[in-house]
This record gives structure tokens, sequence and C-alpha cells, in this order.
């Protein structure tokens, strides 16, 4: 019996939780990132990502900061308390690309942030380079 051939991304596909409220984002997110080879889980509330991260550990989670349940980066923040999900890397989704919201969002313990409106192409590249970076410190 001989293995079958894996790549290491068949093998071992990383998990990007999505959190976003906007049915059309999150799914263009999900088709997008499902493409590049990407294992995606979508939550459309804080409600349903707690009840994804209750059996799952994310490799990256995209926090949208407009929820309707409780403002992304509370959420973060929550989640940064929590030693299950502590170390979870979250970027933040937001149309707000100031530089006051930037750091808003390091504050609450967001590596990065992504602006909205991303296009599915800078979105897969945007999450690549950054796994890229968390996988190998520098
Ligand atoms: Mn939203």
């Amino acid at each position: 019996m001989q293995p079958s051939p894996k790549g290491a991304a068949m093998n071992d596909p990383a998990l990007i939780l999505i959190v976003e409220d906007n049915p059309g984002s999150l799914m263009l997110a999900t088709v997008a990132l499902e493409i590049e080879g990407f294992a995606v889980a979508g939550a459309e509330t804080a409600r349903e990502a707690r009840a994804v991260l209750a059996r799952a550990t994310p490799d990256l989670i995209l926090m949208d900061i407009q929820l309707p349940d409780i403002d992304g980066l509370e959420f973060t923040k929550e989640l940064k308390a929590d030693a299950a999900t502590a170390s979870i890397p979250v970027i933040a989704l937001t149309a707000h690309s100031m530089p006051l919201h930037e750091r808003a969002a390091r504050a609450a313990g967001c590596i990065g942030f992504i602006a909205k409106p991303w296009t599915p192409a800078a979105l897969s590249r945007d999450v690549r380079a950054i796994l890229t970076s968390v996988r190998s410190p520098a």
C-alpha cells in the first residue's frame, strides 16, 4: 500500500474563523478563502463565534468591528482575556481605516486590520501574508 501524496496545504489547511454579520460579505470572504485552500468557519454574531470556538481553535480570526450583539473590539478583548482563545491571532475587519481606529484595534488585541471594502484577491493575499508572519515570527 502506497501513501498518497499530500501537499502541505491539503494536509493541514489553516482554519480561518470569519466573524461578519453581513451575510453577503461573509459568503464572499468564505468563498475567496476556500478557493485558496483555507478551511473556513463563519459566524454572523459573537454568540455564533463562541460556539465555533468551543469546538475548534482557528489559526486566525477575521473580526468585523460592527457586530449586532457586541462591538468587535470588545469581543476581541474578551477572547484575549480567555486562556483558551488568547493565543489566536485576530485581525479586525473595519471600514474605519483611520489611524485612531487602528490604534484602538491594536489596543484591543488585534494584530492588524483589513480595511473594507476588500476585494477577494486582496483578502486572500492579506490572510496568506498574516499567516506566514504569525507562523514564522521574526
Ligand atoms: Mn458588521
